[in-house]
């Protein structure tokens, strides 16, 4: 395997950051996750974008341009021969010395790992996730604001552990008014009736990608879509539940805090997103090797 750091390529044992880099000392950075499918890399200018975006909010300049970041990206997984990845791209604040401030440090880290995608188990999809919610909250927007993909994955941690702890695949988060936010790393969806709701990105949720496609695709089988607040009420009575990532694409939820979702198995609507999804990810891209 062989990881982009700064400009060059390196094997895996030898892909070392300093000690001193601030990414690992006070997580100030930020990251990305995409995935390629089919020789192609899916929605590759929206996770270029969002990355550009998280830079800017936290007033970090990467030095790169957006063409160069994506050339990057392309000769990654030409280099290690992929087709089919999961991308991960962290850009950190860089090295500095022991305090925090990111004035002492004069050059952004920029990383590039591809690595082959490591799915989820099939039963997930087939039986569908039984998860629950938890009391650690989402960070708040005035604080690091869940839109920026920062290296400060914490509280997202504590709510996975949480979940962990009590046996569950995954962590409802509330946001401090104890609306629906997200999940530790997927956003969430309700179905009822003939209408798909989620979380406004406003409420504590990072603008998923996948979130986004899902939206369209719904539309486009005649589902209403609606971003509105949720409630853990809104949760326990809908039809379907099921959470989208880059990694989990689309993940049926059949039971939440003990009760079951639906009549329990995964919902019709869910499954045919599912599939609508993976079939729009295998068919669109921006191909790797031309
Ligand atoms: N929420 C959080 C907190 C995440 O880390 C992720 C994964 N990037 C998502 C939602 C899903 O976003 P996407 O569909 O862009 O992968």
């Amino acid at each position: 395997m062989e990881i982009y750091i700064d400009g060059k390529f390196y094997p895996k044992d030898q892909a070392k950051v300093s000690v001193f880099d601030h990414g690992l000392l006070y997580g100030d950075g930020i990251f990305e996750g995409t995935r390629a499918y089919n020789g192609r890399i899916f929605e590759f200018d929206a996770h270029i974008d969002r990355l550009y975006n998280s830079a800017k909010a936290i007033a970090l300049e990467i030095p790169m341009t957006k063409e160069e970041m994506k050339a990057a990206h392309l000769e990654t997984l030409r280099r290690n021969q992929l087709t089919d990845a999961y991308i991960r791209t962290v850009v950190t604040r860089g090295v500095g010395d022991l305090g925090l401030d990111p004035r002492k440090c004069e050059r952004p880290t920029v990383i590039i790992i591809a690595d082959r995608i490591s799915l989820y188990p099939p039963e997930f999809y087939e039986k569908g996730l039984k998860i629950i919610t938890v009391p650690t909250r989402r960070n708040l927007p005035e604080t690091v604001n869940p839109m920026i993909k920062s290296l400060n994955y914490l509280n997202n941690i504590l709510a996975k552990i949480e979940a962990n702890l009590s046996g569950a695949a995954e962590a409802i988060m509330l946001n401090q008014e104890g609306y629906i936010a997200e999940c530790t790393g997927d956003n969430i969806f309700l179905i009822k009736g003939k209408t798909l709701a989620t979380p406004p990105a406003s409420f504590g949720a990072l603008k998923g990608i996948t979130r986004g496609r899902v939206m369209a695709l719904a539309a486009e089988i005649g589902l209403e879509v609606v971003e509105m607040a949720l409630t853990r009420y809104d949760v326990y009575v809908a039809d379907e539940c099921f959470l989208t990532g880059t990694a989990a694409e689309v993940i049926p939820v059949v039971e939440v805090d003990g009760r079951k979702i639906g009549d329990g198995k995964p919902g019709v609507y869910s499954k045919q997103l599912k599939e609508a999804f993976h079939r729009y990810a295998m068919e669109n891209g921006t191909p790797i090797y031309e």
